[in-house]
This record gives structure tokens, C-alpha cells and sequence, in this order.
């Protein structure tokens, strides 16, 4: 993991939301108030712009300064989520250790700090039903050597995450005011997270 490889999953990320743009405003139509295609593209945006001034950076600095620029940046609940994920996945970055123990660990610290930020958990039909099972599998899979067979099974489980928000009625944002309505309709900011997640894990698959 370096700079270059974090800036090149960006713009895989970057290429599949904005294949997927009007998919994902559609769905953050029905259950929220539309903006999250925009607070997406837009941390994408100016996270990218960060490249040059963090070429020769460490991961550690990399995902923090990423998130710092988010969290002043982007608005809406996504945005000062994925802010928190990405400044408490810098905190447990370790290069003693092999890249899929690292990414373990750090996104398992992520994931934890948006947790308690959002005060949120697996089953509120948010973004966190993708991202909790994906850290849980990460972590069964971190002394895994193929990394091919790691992505294919990150992969997976995401989908069955965003899946799953189809038929819960949200707890937390703006869809837990729509009640018993927001069944039927897929969380978009599980959407988003399953996009970023796949378009990483296909790189790995299709090297
Ligand atoms: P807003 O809801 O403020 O308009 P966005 O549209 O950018 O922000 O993001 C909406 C997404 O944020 C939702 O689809 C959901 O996945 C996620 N979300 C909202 N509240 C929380 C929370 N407390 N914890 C985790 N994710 C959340
Ligand atoms: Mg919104």
C-alpha cells in the first residue's frame, strides 16, 4: 500500500459512481432528499485533487489528510461519515504489517469511529450494513494468501449487504422518517459503499 495504489483505487472508485450516477441520486430520491450522489462525487473530487501533495506521503498521512479535506468539504451525513471512517483507519495504519492485516485493522478502527459518530449499527439500513460485514469478513480473511480469493469474498459480502437494507425500515438519517415506506428501497449510501468496495476488489481480481 502506497500512494500510488491508494490513488488508483480512488480513481477506480471515481469510475464506477459515475457510472452509477443516476442509479444512486434515484435512490437517495426515494428515501432521503437527493443529495448524496452529490456529497459523493464531490469528496471523490477533492480527494483527488490531494495527489500531487501527497505523493511521496505515508498511508497514515494519506487517509488523514483525505479525511480531514472530507470533513471540511463535504456535507451531508455521508460526508462527515466517511470523514470519520477514513481519519480512524489512519490511526491503526502499521508497515510492519502485510497489507491485508493493515487494512484489517485500520478499517476495522474506521468503521468502529463512524459507528460511535453516527451512533449507528448492522440493521439500520445505512451505509453500515455494507461496511460492518465487510470488516468482519476482512478480518477472518487477513491471514488469507490469495488475494484474488480475498477480494472475490469482500466482494460478495458487500452485495449481500446492500441487499439486506431492501426490506429493514431505518433507524438513523433521513429515511427513519419515512417509517414503514422506506421498505422496498435499497439504503444509497450502501449502494455507494458497495460500489467503492467492488470496483477495488474487481482491480485486484482482473490483475
Ligand atoms: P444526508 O442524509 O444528510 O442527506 P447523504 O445523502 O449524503 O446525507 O447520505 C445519506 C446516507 O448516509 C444514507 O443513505 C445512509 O447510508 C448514511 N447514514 C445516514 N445516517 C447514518 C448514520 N447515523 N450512520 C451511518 N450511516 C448513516
Ligand atoms: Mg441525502
Amino acid at each position: 500500500m502506497n500512494s500510488e495504489s491508494i490513488f488508483d483505487s480512488l480513481n477506480q472508485i471515481k469510475i464506477s459512481i459515475d457510472s452509477h450516477k443516476e442509479e444512486i441520486e434515484k435512490l437517495d430520491q426515494e428515501i432521503g432528499d437527493g443529495d448524496h450522489i452529490f456529497n459523493i462525487q464531490r469528496g471523490i473530487k477533492e480527494s483527488l485533487n490531494l495527489k500531487d501533495e501527497l505523493k511521496d506521503k505515508n498511508p497514515e498521512e494519506i487517509f488523514k489528510k483525505i479525511g480531514m479535506k472530507i470533513m471540511t468539504t463535504v456535507g451531508g451525513s455521508s460526508g462527515a461519515l466517511f470523514a470519520t471512517l477514513l481519519i480512524g483507519m489512519s490511526k491503526k495504519y502499521n508497515n510492519e504489517l502485510s497489507d491485508q492485516k493493515n487494512i484489517a485493522n485500520m478499517f476495522a478502527e474506521g468503521v468502529e469511529a463512524m459507528k460511535k459518530r453516527g451512533k449507528a449499527d448492522i440493521g439500520e439500513k445505512t451505509m453500515l450494513d455494507v461496511l460492518i460485514p465487510v470488516s468482519q469478513e476482512m478480518n477472518k480473511l487477513s491471514e488469507e494468501q490469495d488475494l484474488k480469493l480475498i477480494a472475490k469474498k469482500i466482494k460478495e459480502t458487500a452485495e449481500k449487504g446492500v441487499l439486506a437494507t431492501k426490506d429493514l425500515i431505518a433507524t438513523k438519517g433521513r429515511a427513519s422518517f419515512l417509517g414503514e415506506r422506506a421498505k422496498g428501497h435499497i439504503d444509497p449510501g450502501a449502494r455507494s459503499s458497495q460500489l467503492a468496495i467492488e470496483a477495488i476488489c474487481n482491480t485486484i481480481i482482473n490483475t
